[in-house]
């Protein structure tokens, strides 16, 4: 195996350096050595080795197992560490990523894949606990149903762009630093579509699309998190010229509960108790989402003690079982007493005698052991 550079080192970045810090380098680097601009010897050899540098460390998955396993490709099909099927950075594709030339090159009237769409859903606390089939309404772009897209008057027909010929672009030649660099734009007269429509579709006004509502059905799965996103795939906007649709993604946002919280897949509550359920203990009825459980609370028990009722938390997404439901104590001081009340626990006080005397004086024992400095 040859012996292989530093991916980071290739793009004069650190191991921990940002998405955007390595598009940057790549980008700066790639101009640099770009064989359009660079007719120097190795100057090709560079470009591409920061290109197959830039293919592995702007992937999530390539880095992490760059990173972990000094390759991207763990399973060995690449040997050096670039994966013999893996992607391939064609010039147009440095050239879109450069100038942005608003899509891609190519023909401006073949298949385009619609725009994805993303969708933001609340969600009830219970619903992502349980999961829940959901209905969403949408509101997407579609082909106008009167012109089938074209955007010309039904009876008339969209003619070639006199501007661009049909190709749908412009191209300008640039001087720059980095040499002489062609140019592609969109073309401003037909906006890309390489057509002149002379009588427009009165529905869409020639634009070949209009909006329409529709109802889809989800399934939020149960245990799902806040933050969680689904894909529902080709629900997105739908391609253009038999292009396939894109897909679309529901962000989950969960509400908060009332009386519950999560913790991953532990359901936290908390259960106020009274100070002589907490001195005596006593059996307490606890809500969980699961409807009512029993909970024994034993004599002594202290504010912040926890309780785990097992099983009655969230399922968990991945895998079976589920979580617990964890019931933290707060013992409730009684604020109004009666004046009966008060003799009861003076005449409780008077019973425990030196016991409560005890307990204050080693508290403050331990308290003044603790801020001693010597
Ligand atoms: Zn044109
Ligand atoms: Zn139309």
């Amino acid at each position: 195996m040859v012996s292989q550079k530093d991916l980071y080192e290739v793009l004069g970045v650190s191991s921990d350096a940002s998405k955007e810090e390595i598009r940057k380098a790549y980008r700066k680097l790639a101009r640099k050595y770009h064989p359009d601009v660079n007719s120097d010897e190795g100057a090709e050899d560079k470009f591409k080795e920061l290109t197959k540098a830039y293919e592995v460390l702007s992937d999530e998955q390539k880095r992490s197992n760059y990173d972990r396993f000094g390759t991207a490709d763990p399973t060995g099909a690449g040997a050096g560490g670039f994966g013999a099927g893996g992607q391939d950075f064609g010039f147009g594709d440095i050239f879109d990523m450069f100038f942005g030339g608003g899509g891609r090159r190519g023909n401006p009237n073949g298949p385009r894949r619609g725009a994805d769409l993303e969708y933001r859903m609340a969600v009830e606390f219970k619903d992502a606990v349980f999961g829940k089939k959901i209905d969403v309404p949408l509101e997407r772009t579609e082909s106008c149903d009167q012109c089938h897209g074209s955007g010309a008057k039904p009876g008339t027909n969209p003619e070639t762009c006199s501007t661009c010929k049909g190709t749908g672009e412009a191209e300008t030649i640039q001087n720059t630093p980095f040499g002489r660099i062609v140019n592609r734009r969109i073309c401003h007269q037909c906006g890309g579509t390489g057509k002149y429509i002379p009588e427009k579709c009165t529905q869409c006004h020639g634009s070949g699309e209009q909006k329409r509502k529709k109802k889809i059905q989800i399934k939020i799965p149960a245990g799902v998190q806040d933050g969680a996103q689904l894909r529902v795939s080709g629900e997105g906007e739908p391609g253009k010229k038999g292009g396939p649709a894109g897909d679309l993604y529901i962000t989950l946002r969960v509400k908060t509960h009332e009386y519950f919280s999560r913790e991953g897949d532990d359901i936290v509550c908390e259960l106020p108790i009274t100070f002589i359920q907490a001195a005596l203990g006593d059996e307490v009825v606890v809500p969980t989402l699961k409807g009512r459980a029993n909970l024994k609370v034993p004599a002594g028990t202290q504010t912040g003690t926890e309780f785990r009722l097992r099983g009655k938390g969230v399922p968990h997404l991945h895998g079976t079982g589920e979580g617990d439901q964890r019931v933290k104590i707060r013992v409730v001081t009684p604020t109004k007493l009666s004046e009966e009340q008060k003799e009861a626990l003076r005449e409780f006080s008077r019973v425990s005698g030196d016991y409560i005397h005890e307990q204050h004086d080693s508290f403050f024992d331990k308290m003044k052991k603790a801020f001693r400095h010597d």
